[in-house]
């Protein structure tokens, strides 16, 4: 058994200007690896404070992460930290020196004195490379135990995580198998209660999230192997399958784009946007199905887009009928096979107000919703509405298949 903590090292993150996303990450990687993490510390750019953690955490885990303070600067502090927890004293690697100038030298420019830190080792620590940044990090091996920092920017310290600490790491043998399935059109009680009684599980396990597409269900399996954890994985995985497949709109990383691009199945979409910002073009804009937009809430302009000035005066423009008629509008004048709208109010005693509407050859479908929320999320929950409506109108079984 492997026992972690991850110290993330900068006063951005304690004060909460940044948020540690790279606590997050390592989180995953380490639950992912059966490595097990018992806690997450956050501190400012402090020598004292810093050391003192990094001594407590060795006192009672095998493996300490520290993220970011590996930069030029004064307040850049962490290898200094390291140093003085373990009673060692940095010096300066010639390899790392020459690489580092090396680095500069290509650039046509003269190593600053400052980054000359870059370049300390102590005794114990091996120096990890940066493929993409000016700051090595280090790999410590003390008293059986391991003390690793990686620099801050997320780019380079996933890829220094991957390719120079995994590999040094004595891992448990321990694979993580799992599949996610994206539903549509069913709330995340009802998805409870199709699961009963494979939910209690804890390996193999069954898990449901709602996001934003729908409700998530992930099924997931742990074993020494990859081969035992699929296999541990088969069964429950499709038992889950057949319950939800009225629901089910793709797998892992499928998008819900794709999967209606896919019900499309060779038909053009067009597009009618008011209030949303373009929020549902921006969705689609990878699908090949779509053709064409309008992202527009003024008034003239949605009239000879379709909207009947009768409608826009009694319904509104947050209205079912409005939507419906803009839908049948976005096939006639933008000259689609299948025409979509969304109508959203942001503002005002209407806010969170969304409809929207698909117009095909074999008829039309409306839906609406209405919840609170910020303009940008009003916004994007008006065009997940919108593209939920026309997968399950579109897709095989709905009705304007
Ligand atoms: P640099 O050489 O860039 O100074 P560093 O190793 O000293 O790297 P920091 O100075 O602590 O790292 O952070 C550099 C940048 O990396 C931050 O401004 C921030 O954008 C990002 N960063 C640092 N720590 C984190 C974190 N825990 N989560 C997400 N981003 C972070
Ligand atoms: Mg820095």
């Amino acid at each position: 058994m492997l026992l972690a903590e991850i110290i993330s090292v900068g006063t951005e993150l304690l004060f909460g200007e940044i948020v540690d996303s790279n606590a997050a990450f390592l989180a995953r990687e380490l639950g992912a690896r059966g490595v097990i993490l018992h806690r997450k510390t956050v501190l400012g750019d402090n020598l004292g404070r810093v050391s003192e953690a990094i001594e407590l955490a060795l006192s009672r885990a095998d493996l300490v992460i520290l993220g970011g303070g590996l930069g030029p600067t004064d307040d850049d502090l962490t290898r200094e930290s390291i140093a003085d927890a373990l009673g060692e004293t940095p010096a300066e690697d010639p390899e790392l020196l020459a690489w580092l100038e090396g680095l500069y030298a290509a650039r046509g420019r003269a190593m600053p004195g400052v980054n000359r830190k870059q370049t300390w080792l102590i005794p114990s620590a091996e120096a990890l490379p940066n493929p993409v940044g000016t700051a090595p990090g280090w790999f410590v091996r003390t008293g059986g135990k391991f003390v690793v920092a990686l620099p801050g920017p997320p780019r380079e310290m996933q890829r220094m995580w991957r390719e120079q600490v995994l590999p040094r790491l004595p891992l448990p043998d321990h694979a993580l198998v799992s599949t996610t399935i994206h539903t549509q059109g069913i709330g995340e009680s009802n998805v409870a209660e199709l699961l009963t009684g494979l939910t209690q599980n804890a390996n193999p396990s069954v898990a449901t999230y709602a996001r934003k597409t729908g409700v998530d269900v992930r099924v997931a399996a742990s074993a020494a192997t990859e081969a035992g954890a699929r296999e541990l994985l088969a069964p429950l995985l499709d038992t889950v399958r057949a319950h939800l497949s009225r629901w089910t709109w793709g797998e892992d990383s499928q998008t819900l784009a794709g999967a209606l691009d896919a019900a499309l199945s060779g038909r053009s979409l067009g597009v009618i946007e008011a209030g949303s910002a373009g929020g549902l073009s921006t969705l689609l804009a990878d699908a090949a199905g779509f053709l064409d937009a309008a992202v527009t809430q003024d008034h003239a302009r949605l009239i000879t887009l379709g909207l009947t000035p009768v409608t826009l005066r009694d319904a509104g423009l947050v209205s079912e009928e409005a939507a419906l008629e803009l839908a049948a509008g976005a096939r006639e004048h933008l000259g689609a096979d299948v025409g979509l709208a969304v109508v959203v109010s942001v503002e005002g005693e209407n806010a969170g107000q969304v409809y929207a509407a698909i117009h095909g050859e074999k008829g039309h479908k409306a839906a609406g919703v209405n919840w609170p929320g910020d303009a940008a999320q009003i916004r994007e929950r008006a065009a997940v509405t919108a593209l939920a409506l026309a997968y399950r109108a579109l897709r095989a079984g709905g009705e304007l298949a």
